[in-house]
């Protein structure tokens, strides 16, 4: 299994990734999909139930799919899973579906990779209830830095949307955020991980070479690696 090397740029979530050099991505596969760990086993991926794509009539084969495929080595994660309540199913399929994948990924000791939108209350609360030993990472985050540092006192990590990253906007979201917490991803856009890169260490005022240095020590502890 391929790992991040020290001086990689480090995609955390992608859909559809092209390796490049010096990028390590971690690729995100959806049950609903076709595509499993096991089609690409050199490759890092993630695989879980996106609410997007659940319903009542294929929530059991996509939670089947799921534990189908926690014995591969280079699943690196559960997800992305959680909740939107702009699309997909009722909130309370949503919460089912990901109650579920918490329970596994506790159960197999691999980190979460969760698609939150306007749905916090909702992800705290399966949060407090279920009391996860593993880590959680909020991919595509976007919000302000109250909800961020919420987040964080939980434990979590945050990967930021790829479109909110690059505006200088984000720059005093990314100031006040501790960076141990911080990944960076393009899930499945064009944009290349080095403009992200280059951005975010601009807005934190330190070298490339040092964000890829932070983010491969988040990516050891996120991982437990
Ligand atoms: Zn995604």
């Amino acid at each position: 299994m391929n790992l991040p090397q020290p001086g990689d740029y480090i995609d955390i979530h992608t859909h559809g990734g092209k390796s490049g050099s010096g990028v390590f991505f971690i690729e995100n596969l959806m049950a609903h999909e076709k595509r499993t760990p096991e089609d690409f086993p050199e490759q890092a991926c993630t695989f879980g139930i996106h609410p997007w794509f659940l319903n009542n009539n294929n929530y059991d084969q996509l939670l089947n799919c799921v534990m189908a495929v926690t014995g591969f080595s280079n699943l690196f994660a559960i997800g992305e899973s959680g909740f939107d309540k702009f699309r997909g199913p009722a909130t309370e399929l949503q919460r089912r579906s990901f109650e579920e994948q918490i329970a596994i990924s506790e159960e197999i000791k691999k980190p979460v990779v969760i698609h939150c939108v306007r749905a916090w209350d909702e992800l705290f609360a399966v949060h407090k209830k279920l009391h996860p030993k593993m880590k959680w990472l909020i991919h595509g985050f976007r919000g302000n830095t109250e909800l961020a540092m919420q987040l964080l006192s939980k434990g979590m990590y945050l990967s930021f949307w790829f479109d909110f990253v690059i505006r200088p906007e984000s720059a005093k979201l990314l100031e006040s955020l501790p960076k141990d917490r911080i990944f960076l991803e393009t899930d499945g856009s064009d944009l290349d991980i080095k403009v992200i890169y280059e951005k975010v260490a601009s807005d934190l005022d330190i070298s490339i070479d040092e964000l890829k240095s932070i983010i491969l020590i988040n990516f050891n502890n996120f991982f437990n690696l």
